[in-house]
């Protein structure tokens, strides 16, 4: 995991074709890799596209995209520069090795969600889709991200449970073991826009707005320090680590999108510090 983030070079893309005076470029920063998100910068008024959709541009020229945990090895970003000239970029992406585990001989159907309770979860789950559809033109992710605990790291993105045979859902996000209560802060600047106190799966739950479709979701939390439409510092304590929800003991699942698109949030940030 921490290898990948050794990867985050700043690239420089310079579209072939005859030279022309003031070439226009595209800057591209960050791991070119599954899960990985990518900051650039163009000049304004340009138009980008990421494997075929328009992607926002702030005032400044910047922008985001990710790739999600299958990336094929190749995607394909296109701009159209303000004085009409238009370039294909061709990005290689890094595929990954997740982390698999099989078990087998488990006593079958053990948990299963009643009607009521089925019902519970698509009403929840209807709420985050909508959470992570709001597209702000804010670039808080301008000012870079932190750990949002300080804790053991006890899952990674990626990973992924099969179960009789039967592969559960990817793990998405980063589990950082921590003392119930401990204050967790925003890795980032941003907006809060999802702040419930007990979902089936993931407890109390928040969202952090990070601008461009960027959000970060806390999970299993037990206490929320900031509400939601609220604006939040990098470092802001927002709520505090809890074991809610479907959760075997006390810590933070911290995940990061870009839209519906699960990045990890791993490859953020640096090592975790001592
Ligand atoms: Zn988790």
């Amino acid at each position: 995991m921490r290898a990948t983030v050794c990867l985050a070079v700043l690239f420089v893309l310079l579209p072939s074709g005859p030279t022309q005076s003031a070439e226009p470029t595209v800057h591209l920063e960050g791991p070119r890799v599954q899960g990985g998100l990518l900051r650039g910068r163009v000049v304004p008024g340009s138009t980008v596209k990421f494997e075929g959709e328009r992607v926002r541009v702030s005032k400044d020229g910047w922008f985001l995209i990710g790739f999600g945990r299958e990336a094929s090895p190749k995607a394909v970003l296109s701009v159209v520069f303000p004085d009409g000239r238009r370039q294909r970029f061709g990005l290689s992406v890094k595929s990954r090795k997740y982390r698999i585990q099989r078990i087998d001989g488990l006593p079958p159907g053990k948990v299963t969600p009643s009607k009521e309770e089925l019902k519970r979860i698509r009403r929840e789950v209807a709420l985050v889709k909508r959470a992570r559809k709001i597209d702000d033109p804010r670039t808080d992710f301008l000012g870079g991200f932190r750990w949002p605990v300080k804790g053991i790291i006890s899952g990674v993105y990626g990973s992924q449970r099969i179960l009789n045979g039967q592969p559960r859902q990817p793990h998405y996000g980063i589990d950082i073991a921590a003392p119930r209560g401990t204050r967790v802060v925003a890795p980032a600047a941003g907006v809060v826009t999802l702040a419930h106190p007990d979902m089936y799966f993931s407890g109390g739950t928040m969202m952090v707005d990070h601008g461009h479709g960027l959000q970060s979701a806390f999970l299993h939390l037990s206490r929320f320090l900031v509400k939601k439409g609220q604006r939040v510092k990098q470092g802001q304590p927002i709520a505090e680590v809890g074991s809610t929800g479907r959760s075997t003991g006390p810590h933070l699942d911290w995940r990061v999108n870009l839209f519906s698109r699960r990045l990890d949030a791993a490859l953020l940030v640096g090592p975790m510090p001592k």
